[in-house]
């Protein structure tokens, strides 16, 4: 008999949630586990198969490790890092629907990711949980004729049923002054199965403009099953950019930002934003000096075509749009 659950919530049930398998697969030695890892993470680990098998064994040095295994620099209280560093519950329109800039609005669609960044901005947001339609959020939106483009966020909408994800497309479809859908996901590079038919089948059936956003901080979360997968959206008109967040130990280094451009533009992504990396309580190891964005943008500049080059940006909360970091 053949199971009715998809095949990718059959690989995310396989993800690393606890830390002694983690560690035990990562063949980390016990002088490394008892001086590095942080036991009980308040942000809980969550880590697919697949990326931690890109990790290196014995070793902290490794920039998938640095993005998802809880070290113990995450109980450093250091000055500036607070726990909703982008003020994102003030921006609430309702539980689901934040509202920053003109002409868009984000729904926060689930709090579910299939990964758990350890430098995540949104790792403290007080997601609504129990609701679990959009019946507020769309009301608002088919009422502020302004909004043009709906940004699907969250966590990561592809932790939804292709069910539910087909009726709220259905639904955004219905509202005329919505010209485009911004999707962002990062379950392309953790578990690629979830583009699956079906989730194009509801790609291709709107009436939408689609944009699709995915986040890759590093070339080793690229490989041949991640790039097919996005070549299937591609396939269907849909231009796919990449967000990555700028973050000490993991890409800040030229050669990696070079190659992961490459990588990207080869693959036909375009390498969109470089993000400074977020004060978050907990993720100040991350942080680097603010000269330090500039002269790897510069390197890109000189080393790579121009739409191979992302926009260096920071989010401050309350501005009209992001900062543009001058390089
Ligand atoms: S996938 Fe995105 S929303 Fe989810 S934990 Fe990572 S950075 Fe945060």
């Amino acid at each position: 008999m053949t199971s009715s659950i998809p095949l990718w919530r059959q690989i995310q049930r396989e993800n690393f949630t606890r830390i002694p398998p983690l560690l035990d697969f990562l063949e980390l030695s016990e002088e490394l586990r008892k001086r590095s890892i942080l036991p009980s993470p308040r942000f809980p680990l969550n880590l697919p198969r697949r990326l931690a098998a890109k990790i290196a064994k014995n070793t902290l040095d490794d920039p998938i490790l640095r993005q998802f295994v809880p070290l113990v620099e995450e109980t450093v209280q250091a000055s500036g890092f607070t726990p909703e560093p982008l003020q994102d519950s003030s921006f609430r329109k309702s539980k689901k629907l934040l509202k920053k800039y003109n002409g868009r609005a984000l729904i926060l669609t689930t709090s579910s990711c299939a990964m758990n960044c350890r430098f995540c901005f949104r790792q403290n947001f007080p997601y609504e949980t129990e609701k679990i339609g959009f019946e507020e959020e769309i009301a608002q939106l088919s009422q502020d004729a302004s909004i043009s483009e709906i940004i699907l966020s969250g966590g990561d909408p592809l932790s939804l049923s292709n069910d539910i994800l087909s009726s709220l497309f259905q639904t955004l479809d219905a509202i005329p002054h919505l010209r485009r859908i911004r999707f962002h996901s990062r379950f392309p590079v953790g578990i690629p199965e979830r583009i699956d038919d079906s989730f194009l089948s509801i790609l291709a059936a709107s009436s939408k403009q689609i944009v699709f956003v995915i986040h890759c901080n590093h070339p080793r979360e690229m490989d041949p099953d991640v790039i097919a997968s996005l070549k299937k959206i591609a396939f269907l008109g849909i231009p796919i950019l990449n967000q990555s967040v700028l973050l000490k130990g993991v890409n800040n280094n030229p050669e990696v930002l070079l190659t992961l451009s490459e990588i990207l533009t080869n693959s036909g992504i375009i390498p969109y934003y470089l993000h400074a990396h977020d004060p978050v309580e907990g993720a100040s190891h991350f942080a680097l000096p603010s000269s330090t964005g500039p002269e790897l943008i510069r390197y890109l500049r000189e080393h790579t075509s121009g739409y191979g080059v992302p926009r260096f940006v920071r989010e401050e909360p309350g501005y009209p749009s992001k900062t543009f970091i001058s390089t």
